[in-house]
């Protein structure tokens, strides 16, 4: 059954996060992507058979789009990988991500290798989870 995974990245991070999509396009590719603006594009650009549905860029209000996505049950899943050492001018929006799917207890990585253990642990095999 497919999901909606919602990817996002920081800046330094982008590069990591285009890589793992590419390296799994094919499992990635019977679901539904949503992503912040600027992580989008990067991913297109290396990827550009996966369909993706971008929101506005992170610090102009788009991680508090996908915090709400996930509210409402639309996002079952984030690989969010945040940049640990540059401060970031949106971090009260970060951690309101953070939060909400904590909130929500959806399946969330931080990192490419708990991304990749997700992935080996049937987050895309599996039934798409019940809303909320
Ligand atoms: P961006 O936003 O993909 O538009 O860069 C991500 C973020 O910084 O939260």
């Amino acid at each position: 059954m497919p999901i909606t995974l919602a990817l996002v990245a920081h800046d330094r991070m982008k590069p990591a996060l285009a890589g793992w999509v590419a390296r799994h396009a094919a499992e990635l590719a019977p679901h539904a992507i949503v992503s912040t603006a600027t992580t989008g594009a990067t991913i297109r650009a290396q990827s550009p058979e996966l369909p993706i549905r971008a929101v506005k860029s992170g610090p102009l209000g788009g991680d508090q789009q996908i915090g709400g996505m996930i509210a409402e049950g639309e996002v079952h899943a984030l690989i969010f990988f945040p940049d640990p050492l540059t401060p970031q001018a949106h971090d009260v929006d970060v951690k309101a991500l953070l939060r909400i799917a904590l909130v929500y207890d959806i399946p969330a990585a931080f990192s490419p290798a708990t991304a990749d253990l997700l992935v080996k642990g049937g987050l895309l095999n599996g039934p798409a989870p019940a809303p909320g």
